[in-house]
C-alpha cells in the first residue's frame, strides 16, 4: 500500500485501490558519465506537466479518464547505485505484486536495471524494447560496471538472447556493436522494422525503455549525453504509441531528462508530452 500523493503528474492522482498504472520516478544520476542533471529529470516533468492538457488530441481521450496514480519520487542514496538499484526495484516489486504497471521516471537510465529485475521475478519471458541514441551495451565503463553506459548489458545477462530489441541507436564503440550482432536485436538510427518486430512478440511480457537522448538534440537538448543525428518528436511519439497500444507492456520508462540543460523548458514539455501521451495508450 503506498500513500497518497496530492503532488503529482497532471491528472494522475487516483486512489492506489483503483490504479491500473502507478508513476513513481527516481532521481538518480551518480554514474552519469558526461554531464549530471538527470537527477531532476522526474521533478520537472512532474510539475512541468501542469503546462499540459490532459486530452490527447492524437488519441482521442482524456488522461483524467485513466487509472493513473503517481506516488512520487523515491528518496535514493547518491554514489551508491547498488542501494538506489535495490530501492528500484523494491519499489517496482511492490506495485506489480499489487497487481498494477509500474511506469518509472528517471534518472539516468541505469534506473531501468533496479526495475527490469522486479519484473522479471514475475515474468521470467520478459522482452525489452529500448529506444536510445546509445546501445548502453559496454561490459564496463571507466571501470564500473553499474553505469548507464552498460544498463542493457546487464538486463541482457537477465534475460539472454534475442529478447532485447533496439530502436534509434547512433552510438556505440566498435565491441559494441560486434558484441550486438550475436546477442541482441539492434537497428540503427530510426524505428525500420518495428511492426514486425511486435509481431513477432505477440502477447509475450514487454518491458519498454525509452532513453529521450533517443530524439534529436534539436528538439531535446536538455540531456547529459546530447548526440546528433536523432529522430523527430512525432517519429518517437508514433513508435512509443505502437509499442503501447500493440505489445503487453508489464513495465516502463522514460529516462535521461536533465532539464538544466535546456532553460527554453522545451526538453521538459517534450518529455510531458510523451509521458502523457503513454498513460493514455497503456489505458486504453
Ligand atoms: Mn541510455
Ligand atoms: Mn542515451
Amino acid at each position: 500500500m503506498l500513500n497518497h500523493n496530492i503532488e503529482t503528474f497532471i491528472g494522475c492522482d487516483c486512489a492506489y485501490q483503483e490504479a491500473d498504472t502507478v508513476l513513481f520516478g527516481a532521481p538518480f544520476d551518480s554514474t552519469t558519465s558526461f554531464r549530471p542533471g538527470a537527477r531532476f529529470g522526474s521533478r520537472a516533468i512532474r510539475s512541468e506537466s501542469f503546462g499540459l492538457e490532459t486530452y490527447s488530441p492524437y488519441q482521442q481521450a482524456d488522461l483524467m479518464d485513466c487509472a493513473v496514480l503517481d506516488s512520487g519520487d523515491l528518496e535514493l542514496p547518491f554514489g551508491a547505485p547498488k542501494r538506489a538499484l535495490a530501492g528500484i526495484r523494491e519499489r517496482t516489486a511492490i506495485i506489480l505484486a499489487d497487481g498494477k504497471r509500474p511506469f518509472l521516471l528517471g534518472g539516468e537510465h541505469l534506473v531501468t536495471l533496479g526495475a527490469v529485475q522486479a519484473v522479471i521475478q514475475r515474468h521470467p519471458d520478459l522482452r525489452i524494447i529500448h529506444f536510445d541514441a546509445h546501445a548502453d551495451l559496454r561490459q564496463e565503463y571507466l571501470g564500473e560496471e553499474l553505469s548507464h553506459a552498460c544498463v542493457l548489458r546487464r538486463c541482457w545477462e537477465l534475460l539472454g538472447d534475442g529478447r532485447i530489441h533496439q530502436f534509434g541507436i547512433r552510438s556505440g564503440d566498435r565491441e559494441e556493436f560486434q558484441w550486438a550482432k550475436e546477442h541482441v536485436a539492434t537497428r540503427l538510427f530510426d524505428f525500420e522494422g518495428l511492426d514486425r518486430t511486435l509481431a513477432g512478440l505477440g502477447a509475450a511480457p514487454v518491458y519498454l525503455t525509452v532513453d529521450l537522448d533517443v530524439l534529436d538534440p534539436s528538439v531535446f537538448p536538455g540531456t547529459g549525453t546530447p548526440e546528433a543525428g536523432g529522430v523527430s518528436f512525432q517519429a518517437l511519439l508514433d513508435a512509443v504509441l505502437q509499442v503501447c497500444q500493440r505489445a503487453n507492456i508489464a513495465a516502463c520508462d522514460v529516462n535521461e531528462l536533465a532539464p538544466i540543460y535546456d532553460p527554453s523548458g522545451g526538453s521538459t514539455a517534450a518529455a510531458c508530452k510523451l509521458v502523457r501521451e503513454m498513460l493514455i495508450a497503456l489505458s486504453k
